[in-house]
């Protein structure tokens, strides 16, 4: 018998892969904070940092992170110009006008969660982490901004009659920034490489291609995101197992949920 309305998801984990990765930031890069404020003369948008942060027992303050959510964001929009939802042939971000899908079938609603989450039968697959800076990032900044984590940068909007300009400051992470996180995958049985982790690896290119965060169209917020560790935990003993990301395939894929 088959409905369209009641459905259910049945099929068991297999899994959970844990990619660590990390973000190299190529050109300045500005996540807005929550106290975007426009002052004459002050800093017109700030970055999001955390109030506090310990790495090797040394705490430090007022330290910029790249949110999970941002990175999540950016690269599921990219990746809808490329997948189709359920039942269309144009592209999501064609077919639904600039909105985020919904449909609730298709992969990307299977990878990011369906935008509508009452239309979804699907666990959602992708989590990604927080991004922090790694040690040798802070000691960088230390060095080089002199008691800050950021630089600011001044730029001028150029009045066209009068050739006058109007600086305003905008906080930035400095290029030469290490950030680093998981992107962790939840593998269900009939879950294929091809629609999980070859879908998550173009929306790596796009991103390393676009930007992330604001001004991207000024050269803001290049980067690299590279997996520097895959694990691989199978149900069966959910115990961690390092492998390649090149044995994600054959190891994770070609093996049945019990094994
Ligand atoms: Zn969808």
């Amino acid at each position: 018998m088959s409905t369209t309305n009641n459905k259910s998801f049945d099929k068991p984990l297999k899994g959970i892969l844990k990619l660590k990765c990390k973000i190299i930031v190529k050109t300045g890069l500005h996540i807005g904070g929550s106290k975007e404020s426009i002052e004459i003369g002050g800093i017109d948008n700030i970055v999001i940092k955390l109030p506090y942060y310990f790495i090797n027992n040394e705490e430090y303050k007022d330290v910029p992170y790249i949110p999970g959510s941002s990175l999540k964001g950016k690269i599921r929009s990219l990746l809808e110009w490329v997948e189709k939802p359920a039942n269309n042939n144009n592209p999501i971000a064609i077919e639904k006008n600039g909105k985020p899908c919904d449909c609730g079938e298709c992969n990307i609603c299977r990878l990011f969660g369906s935008h509508q989450s009452k239309s979804s039968v699907e666990p959602v697959r992708l989590r990604f982490d927080d991004f922090y800076p790694n040690q040798k990032t802070i000691e960088m900044w230390e060095n080089v901004l002199e008691g800050m984590y950021t630089e600011l940068k001044t730029e001028n909007t150029i009045d066209r009659i009068k050739s006058s300009a109007t600086p305003r400051h905008i906080e930035r992470v400095i290029a030469g920034s290490i950030f680093e996180g998981y992107i962790t995958i939840r593998i269900y049985d009939g879950d294929t490489y091809e629609n999980t982790i070859l879908i998550l690896d173009k929306g790596i290119k796009m991103l390393e291609d676009d930007y992330l965060g604001g001004n991207g169209s000024r050269g803001y917020g290049r980067v690299d995101l590279k997996i520097i560790k895959t694990i691989w935990k199978p149900v069966g003993n959910y115990k961690d197992q390092e492998i390649q990301y090149e044995e994600i395939k054959e190891k994770v894929f070609n093996t049945k949920a019990s094994a």
